[in-house]
């Protein structure tokens, strides 16, 4: 219990995800269920959502098509089973610009975007170098990076420089450069003095299976099969967590995570989206 509360919302998921694409060197191991999702945060004074999931009807829909994504529910519908509407929603903190984490910004007009300088930086160069590096972009939405731009002219828009404290009271931008992007960072939630913070990952880690090897007796990392980045740079990330929520793997959160549903007081939607809450803060009613 403290200052703030922090749902997991399901908004779409990919039922047939290769396993390759989330556990390094997993090859010819089929596919798994990937849940799509962004987080909600709630502090005294502000709504804020960490990542905000795509838009089905852009380029995003198409990418989302393209791997066998389903179950797209807009962010007006997620957000009303814990009594916000987009409309509340001023900060959001954008962990990469992968179109399941960035393209649903449109729908949030009042919110101020913080991404790292790095990241948009790296993704207008992967873009200026041509068709010869398109294995770089995948899963970029061109149009989400031209949104930035028009978010930066009306304001809203802040470039983060590597570690940014208390961007919101207890709230903390992380950087994980040169990872699973160029200019990944992840979000630490404090609460109650600094002894229960939990990490929101972003990409870095996709599951737990990225700290474990699946072997929890005798753990080891494996990083995600999907990374611009290095293999060694992600481990080091996942090392970085794991101190910062002294090595209670459960303190990490990461939204592809189909088992934060067990782990965490869940309900199933009507539409059969689940909604995780991670932490509730003091006098917040439960939405599950
Ligand atoms: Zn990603």
């Amino acid at each position: 219990m403290g200052a703030h509360s922090v749902w997991v919302l399901e908004y779409a998921r990919s039922p047939v995800h290769p396993v390759s694409g989330v556990y390094y060197g997993a090859h010819n191991q089929g596919t798994m269920n990937l849940p799509f999702a962004y987080m909600l945060i709630r502090t005294a004074d502000a709504v804020a959502l960490v990542d905000v999931g795509h838009d089905a009807n852009d380029f995003g829909g198409e990418i989302a098509n393209s791997i066998g994504v389903t179950g797209w529910t807009p962010p007006d519908v997620v957000l009303a089973e814990c009594g916000v509407r987009p409309e509340d929603v001023t900060y959001i903190f954008l962990t990469h610009a992968h179109f399941d984490h960035i393209g649903g910004l449109k729908f949030f007009p009042n919110a101020k975007i913080f991404i790292q300088k790095k990241e948009l930086a790296s993704w207008m160069w992967i873009l200026a170098k041509g068709r010869r590096f398109r294995s770089l972009q995948a899963g970029l939405n061109p149009a989400d990076i031209l949104y930035l731009t028009q978010a930066n002219i009306e304001g809203r828009l802040e470039l983060v420089e590597g570690r940014r404290e208390n961007v919101l009271p207890g709230i903390h931008l992380y950087p994980a450069h040169d990872t699973h992007t160029a200019g990944s960072q992840y979000v630490v939630v404090e609460n109650d003095d600094g002894d229960d913070k939990l990490v929101l990952s972003g990409d870095v880690i996709y599951t737990y299976q990225n700290l474990t090897g699946g072997s929890p007796a005798d753990p080891y990392f494996v990083p995600p099969g999907l990374a611009n980045g290095s293999q060694t740079k992600l481990i080091e990330a996942a090392e970085e967590m794991l101190g910062i929520v002294g090595n209670d793997e459960r303190r990490i959160i990461p939204v592809h995570e189909e088992q934060l549903a067990q782990i965490y007081p869940s309900r199933l939607t009507d539409r059969g989206l689940q909604i995780v809450e991670v932490c509730l803060a003091v006098g917040t009613q439960s939405k599950i």
